[in-house]
């Protein structure tokens, strides 16, 4: 089969290599299409360790369901979306439903192989059948970016009424929006240094804020004025991964508020007060860190989707095929996404 591999030093080549053997308990997909954004030109580059090369990258995958054991998967020939964290499935954090801190968890297209191949190995229990209506570009964004936006509302407390802020709106951070929105959101306002992310995300905000060039203090009081909240905001999404997008995050929550952290800062960050107390700690803010999702959020966000409260269009990228990967990557890391993630089509017909 056609696999694009990522070699060390970042070195990315479509080959040749042999379908793979499902172990007992797994599933073989044949793919239709998988994503292309900025998390895979973060992984060519080596921000996160893949466990081995060469590997396959791939983590949203859409595909058809080539071979199955159990009664209780989708049938060979359906349309399906892959959950991409899959969990030992044993461990104590497994059986509590938290797959995504399972210490054994291994992720689709980061430690194991994932949907830049014309097939993909995944446990039977990470197969989900989907309708085959759905537009295979937008059932993409289903197998991880919308679990993982579905995974942190929740864990945030986001509920009705929130005065809400999302710093960082890339295509994860849009999708916060709209799940935040969803979840019944009164207000929500979103910060970014990138113009085109803010003009992205018009649809789903309130109010945008410019933080290009702000002190941030400068910058959390500006949110705080456009959210309407002068003691700050009930819930903040960092999904910039920026420690300057960390340090305004915890200076826009309101004391007892929430800052959700999900963007990933490369290597160290640290964030300094003047005033440890006063500024922080008597403030009494959680924060919560979250990386990827669990079974219930992939549920949940398929559920949300089926509603009709979610568009994901205004997310997708251009269709490119496999063998443009990576350009695309090489474009994204020069110049960032725009706020969308490409679709790799891999065999969409
Ligand atoms: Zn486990």
């Amino acid at each position: 089969m056609r696999a694009l591999l990522l070699f060390d030093e970042g070195r990315l080549e479509l080959g040749e290599v042999p379908v793979p053997e499902p172990p007992p308990g797994w599933a073989l997909v044949r793919t239709l299409a998988s994503s292309a954004g900025l998390f895979h030109s973060q992984m060519a580059s080596g921000m996160l360790d893949t466990d081995g090369f060469p590997r396959i990258l791939g983590h949203e995958v859409v595909g058809e369901v080539a071979a199955v054991t159990s009664e209780a998967a989708p049938p060979e020939g359906s349309r399906v979306v892959l959950d991409a964290v899959v969990g030992c499935g044993v461990c104590e954090w497994c059986i509590r439903g938290e797959e995504s801190i399972c210490p054994w968890m291994r992720h689709l297209g980061i430690d194991v192989d994932g949907g830049f191949a014309d097939y993909v190995i995944v446990p039977e229990s990470n197969v989900f059948g989907i309708p085959a209506d759905i537009p295979v570009e937008e059932a993409v964004m289903m197998g991880s970016a919308l679990p993982a936006a579905v995974h942190a509302a929740l864990r945030s407390g986001v509920g009705g009424g929130s005065k809400v802020i999302v710093s960082g709106v890339g295509s994860i951070g849009m999708m916060l929006c709209q799940a935040a929105r969803a979840m019944g959101a009164a207000v929500v306002v979103a910060a970014d240094v990138a113009e085109d992310h803010l003009e992205a995300a018009g649809p789903w905000i309130d109010r945008a804020v410019n933080v290009s060039d702000l002190a941030a203090d400068e910058a959390a009081s500006l949110l705080c004025e456009a959210l309407d909240a002068p003691y700050g905001a009930d819930v903040v999404f960092e999904a910039a991964g920026q420690p300057a997008s960390v340090d305004v995050s915890i200076r826009s929550v309101r004391s007892g508020g929430t800052v959700l952290l999900m963007g990933i800062c490369d290597g160290a960050a640290s964030i300094s007060f003047d005033h440890y107390l006063s500024e922080f700690l008597r403030r009494e803010v959680s924060l919560v860190t979250t990386f990827g999702f669990t079974r219930r959020d992939f549920l949940v966000g398929n559920a949300l989707y089926r509603t009709g409260k979610l568009d994901l269009s205004p997310l997708l990228g251009p269709t490119v095929p496999l063998d443009e990967v990576p350009e695309v990557l090489a474009a994204i890391a020069a110049g960032g996404t725009g706020g969308k993630r490409y679709v790799v089509d891999v065999a969409m017909g």
